[in-house]
């Protein structure tokens, strides 16, 4: 027999839980059949409702059910790293806990992996039943990446994954503090398979992702995955330096030729108050950079555990 382990992060998903597991069940039979046994792995990433009660009692129920417990809001990223370290299965699934991520799916997932694919990706191919203004952003956003970035970062792709232990040994390879899943998909590569689906709302609660932390998750985004920011820096700083260049010699012949240097005062102050706005804007990208370094060598743990089973 062979082991799927289903990874589940739950923040906050006190009313999902039971659900979703419900539905995961349904394809139990399916997978008996192809030799395939189930384990479920929950990470509670610090929840401040019922979402450990609801997992515990799935728990007393089934022995099949594993959790882990944070000691406070670690984030999405740290819980799947933590659901992967922990998952002993052949397969593993990555799938959010509020049945956004279709189970129905895993049965066409896995054939592409019994056919000899490493990995089976899914994106939804809209983004129906979401603020327009948040899926405008996204959308630029992963236009930015395609550019910048040199791994795949795949518009619309989910974090619903099923792939084979090869492949969880590589992502758990990658202990990086500031973590991007989506982009670690891409840097570890493989043969991926990728599958489409419609939107489908969040069935209970809501979502944990407000327009900010989903700001600064695509910063993190592009700071793990692209350096080009700083080209662009240096690459201002030239332009400016060249601009500056002719602005020197035409304010010097200038002075020789009519004798009046004082002349263009507000054009200076322009100049100056732009140079140093672009300095300091340049500054602030070395900056994130170097912070992201900072996290980075400080070496932390990515999440603390607080109970498991
Ligand atoms: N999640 C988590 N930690 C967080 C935020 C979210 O483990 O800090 C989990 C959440 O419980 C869910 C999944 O990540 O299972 C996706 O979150 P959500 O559905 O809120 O995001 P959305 O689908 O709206 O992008
Ligand atoms: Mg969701």
């Amino acid at each position: 027999m062979k082991l799927l382990s289903i990874i589940t992060p739950c923040y906050n998903e006190e009313d999902s839980i039971a659900d979703f597991y419900a539905e995961v069940m349904k394809n139990e039979q399916f997978f008996h059949e192809n030799g395939v046994e189930l384990e479920f792995h929950f990470v509670d990433d610090g929840s401040q409702d019922g979402t450990l009660a609801a997992i515990k009692a799935l728990r007393s129920g089934d022995e099949r059910v594993n959790f882990t417990s944070f000691s406070r809001n670690f984030g999405k990223e740290s819980a799947i790293y933590a659901g992967l370290k922990r998952a002993q299965g052949d397969y593993l699934v990555i799938m959010d806990a509020d049945l956004q991520d279709p189970p129905g799916l895993l049965p066409e997932m896995y054939g592409f992996l019994a056919e000899g694919y490493d990995s089976v990706a899914t994106r939804r191919v809209d983004r129906k039943g979401e603020p327009a203004i948040r899926s405008f952003w996204a959308r630029r956003f992963y236009r930015l990446m395609k550019k910048i970035s040199k791994v795949e970062i795949v518009d619309g792709a989910r974090d619903y994954r099923l792939f084979t232990r090869q492949v969880a040994e590589a992502i758990l390879m990658m202990s990086e503090y500031n973590r991007f899943t989506k982009g670690i998909y891409g840097w570890v590569g493989y043969r991926t398979k990728w599958l489409e689906f419609e939107n489908i709302a969040r069935r209970k609660g809501e979502t944990k992702w407000s327009f900010w932390r989903l700001f600064s998750y695509s910063l993190d985004g592009i700071t793990a995955f692209s350096t080009a920011p700083l080209a662009v820096s240096s690459f201002m700083g030239v332009i400016f330096c060249l601009i500056a260049f002719v602005f020197l010699i035409i304010v010097v012949v200038k002075a020789l030729i009519f004798g009046d240097p004082t002349d263009g005062w507000p054009s200076m102050v322009s100049i100056i108050l732009l140079a140093a706005g672009i300095q300091l804007f340049c500054v602030g990208i070395i900056g994130q950079y170097l912070a992201k370094t900072y996290m980075e060598v400080k070496n932390r743990p990515l999440y603390l555990v607080k109970e498991e089973s």
